[in-house]
């Protein structure tokens, strides 16, 4: 059965809309995904900031924690784990979280009599009791300074910053083809909002740990190429990330390594987890090629050029399923 992700069945909530329910609520929690990236940590910690200065009682959860690498964001102190027992607040909101599992322990840590939901995955079904998805949006980021522009709620330079970070590594940098004229608009914006650009650039991307790169060159020598060298892949077992002593943040965009080769069409990225299962994170460098719709086969979803999902299996296993889906895919579209 082929999956269409082309056109979600979601009626959106208006801003206006969820303005009025947070207007309404006292206490909020604000969360994202687990495994948490640029577009996560920055979408939660912009609006937690802008709830504040509204005078709202706010908590900002993520299964993981604040990471080393996105320690720098404004706010940042802010983040915490969700504790084990599970609290009350007016309001939860999911943020970046295509779909309410994604919150992971989070989520389980929330109780909350109305959801609002913001995010920018194809996939997302539009959980919650007002969802807003846009999935023209390159980055939750973008979807929140539209928001927060258009409900009056403040954007200083510590916003601004975290909103700079959401929409810079969610479009590689204002390079990925979902970027569009309102992107580098909002850019704009958010420069005049104060954001240092050649200083936050170099927090994000010229400040990797050396593991990191360590890192890299193991998976390159597991590198291989399938479907005449359409589709390119490396993979990271338990055993040489043990031997390495990686932290999972680690690895996160060494795949683009794979997709900046010439003719590789679909780049995908095996993890061997604990307790049998898999992470695939997949990229594609030709909306035809949908890997969001590939990943959903295997309970995961995201984005047509950029998705993932949890399999079950043995990294071999998972490894030659996922291969398979894939060439199918490559080539189906006949070049
Ligand atoms: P990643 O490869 O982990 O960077 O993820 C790429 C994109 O796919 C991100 O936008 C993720 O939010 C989304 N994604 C990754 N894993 C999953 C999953 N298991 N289920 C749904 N979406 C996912
Ligand atoms: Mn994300
Ligand atoms: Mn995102």
């Amino acid at each position: 059965m082929s999956i269409d992700v082309a056109a979600p069945a979601v009626t959106n909530a208006s801003f206006t809309e969820i303005a009025g329910a947070i207007r309404q609520a006292e206490s909020i929690a604000i969360l994202s995904h687990v495994r948490p990236d640029g577009d996560a940590f920055g979408s939660q910690l912009a609006l937690a900031l802008s709830l504040k200065q509204l005078g709202k009682n706010v908590t900002v959860w993520n299964e993981d924690g604040m990471l080393e690498k996105y320690a720098f964001l404004p706010g940042s102190d802010m983040l915490e784990k969700p504790p084990t027992e599970p609290s009350t607040f007016d309001l939860g909101i999911a943020l970046d979280t295509a779909t309410q599992q994604r919150l992971g322990l989070a989520g389980e840590a929330v109780s909350a009599p109305r959801w609002i939901n913001i995010d920018h995955h194809v996939s997302n079904p539009g959980y919650g009791d007002l969802a807003h998805i846009d999935w023209s949006a390159p980055a939750t980021g973008q979807i929140l300074f539209e928001f927060l522009s258009d409900a009056g709620l403040p954007i200083d330079s510590g916003i601004a910053e975290n909103l700079f970070v959401a929409i810079s590594t969610d479009t590689g940098s204002f390079q990925y083809p979902n970027t569009t004229a309102r992107t580098f608009q909002i850019g704009a914006e958010l420069l005049k909002c104060g954001v240092d650009v050649g200083r936050v650039s170099q927090l994000l991307y010229e400040s990797y740990p050396r593991r990191r790169v360590e890192l890299l060159r193991e998976l390159l020598g597991t590198m291989r190429f399938v479907a005449d060298g359409r589709v390119a892949s490396f993979s990271l077992s338990l055993k040489v990330a043990q031997k390495l002593g990686v932290f999972p943040e680690d690895n996160e965009g060494l795949i683009d390594h794979l997709r900046a080769i010439e003719g590789v069409i679909v780049a995908v990225f095996f993890e061997e987890l604990i307790e049998g299962k898999v992470r695939v994170s997949m990229r594609s460098k030709d909306a035809a090629a949908d890997v969001s719709a590939i990943c959903q086969k295997f309970g995961g979803g995201g984005h047509k050029m950029a998705a993932g999902a949890r399999a079950r299996g043995t990294l071999p296993e998972v490894e030659e399923r996922v291969m398979e889906a894939i060439c199918a895919a490559v080539e189906s579209l006949n070049r």
